[in-house]
């Protein structure tokens, strides 16, 4: 194929999934009710609601306006060969073809993120502000990015040179060597990611002795799950939005609680998520994630080999000659199209998965407690009741409010 022809599949490509994101949003917005449902009367009062639904106009107002600002970018940086461009003048700088992929990307990041910084303190300090969430202070702000960039150069540095590399080296068949340095390092990941990354960004600490924990030891013995694997997290230094997760591999497999959700639930509340989290173990579903995102990245290493050589693709973003960086950047944005039904598909089995870790808890502990618990979560986070099906089929990875009560209440 000529390079004219891939770069209007790219625009194409990118066009088309603009378009189709701010279709979803949009029928997303219409599908709010602007009333307090007699569902909804329960556990929402008038004012609250209000400001719900205040939440999301606000948020799908911002993303529209970033998100077009942003497709128009990349249209005009596509169309006027801007990453070619980039290629040609930091080529005649660097010797090396993997220093200067390595330069590439670095300058590529870097430029991205400045781009995004506007939006991304317009949205913590100007819209998660105005709604009470906020609780990031400037400075957490700022060493968040700086200990990001840093985690950016060192993982992303050794993995991007691994694959340019072995794409250098081995030619066609880099993907299978490339895979099982993937599958390690995701492997390393799922183990290491609560002792190792988590700490960088957040405190962790074992849960204190008292009436919590006197509860969740009795929980725990009662379904065989070892209770030193109990932390809390000090999610209130960023957000007062709640959350509880499940993170590692046999001895290093961690439940974590956000300090902010024990500040606002009971006890009952809480024994009840952390229930739904050891679900989440007891029915495999990490493991089973972990082989799933194995065999995708395979898939696409597989995919890249077969583009990755390709003289043409590179011309297509305004190279002047083949280059691994222009071809990866391709290759992202043809690639995208297949992530995003593989995301929807994981997005399915993530619900599924939430159904059977709520059954879990229903089972072993207590449905009308987790109920209360996914409620205030609900009205705490200001989240939508009325999210339009389509929408939920793409994004959500947890099934909505109301279709999880109407499961626990079977
Ligand atoms: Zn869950």
């Amino acid at each position: 194929m000529n390079s004219e022809s891939i770069l209007y599949i790219i625009i194409g490509i990118v066009t088309f999934d603009f378009f189709f994101n701010q279709a979803l949003d949009l029928i997303n917005l219409k599908a709010r009710k602007r009333n307090l449902t007699e569902e909804a009367k329960e556990f929402y009062d008038e004012e609250t609601y209000a400001r719900s639904q205040e939440y999301q106009s606000v948020r799908s107002k911002f993303s529209f306006l970033s998100s077009s600002i942003s497709f128009i970018a990349s249209i005009l940086i596509l169309a006027l060969g801007g990453f070619g461009y980039l290629d040609s003048l930091l080529r005649p700088m660097i010797e090396s073809e993997l220093v200067l992929s390595l330069a590439y990307f670095g300058v590529l990041y870097i430029l991205a993120d400045l781009f995004s910084l506007p939006f991304s303190l317009y949205s913590t300090f100007v819209i998660e502000e105005r709604f009470g969430f906020n609780k990031t202070t400037l400075k957490t702000f700022v060493l968040d990015k700086v200990k990001g960039y840093v985690l950016a150069a060192i993982i992303g540095g050794l993995l991007l040179s691994a694959l340019i590399f072995l794409i250098q080296t081995l030619g066609n068949s880099f993907w299978i060597y490339f895979w099982v340095i993937a599958a390690v390092f995701i492997l390393f990941t799922n183990l290491f990611y609560t002792s190792l990354i988590l700490p960088l960004f957040n405190k962790l600490t074992p849960l204190e002795d008292g009436e919590l924990k006197d509860r969740i030891i009795q929980y725990a013995n009662s379904v065989n799950f070892p209770l030193d694997n109990i932390y809390v997290i000090d999610g209130s230094k960023r957000s007062s939005k709640a959350n509880a997760f499940f993170s590692g591999l046999g001895k290093t497999k961690k439940i974590v609680l956000y300090d902010t959700l024990i500040n606002n639930h009971t006890i009952d509340e809480l024994v009840a998520v952390l229930a739904h989290e050891v679900g989440h173990f007891k029915k495999k579903h990490i493991v089973f994630g972990l082989f799933i995102s194995i065999g995708q990245i395979g898939l696409m290493l597989f995919i890249m080999s077969l583009l990755i050589f390709d003289k043409e693709t590179s011309l297509a973003l305004g190279g002047s000659q083949w280059a691994i960086h222009l071809n990866l950047l391709a290759f992202g944005i043809l690639y995208s199209p297949i992530s995003t039904v593989l995301g929807i598909l994981g997005n399915m089995l993530s619900r599924k998965n939430e159904f059977e870790a709520d059954d879990y808890a229903k089972s072993t502990f207590d449905s009308l407690s987790l109920q209360k618990a996914l409620k205030k979560l609900s009205v705490d986070n200001l989240s939508n009741l009325y999210p339009h099906p389509a929408y939920v089929f793409v994004h959500y990875s947890h099934p909505p409010l109301l279709t999880r009560l109407a499961n626990l209440r079977k």
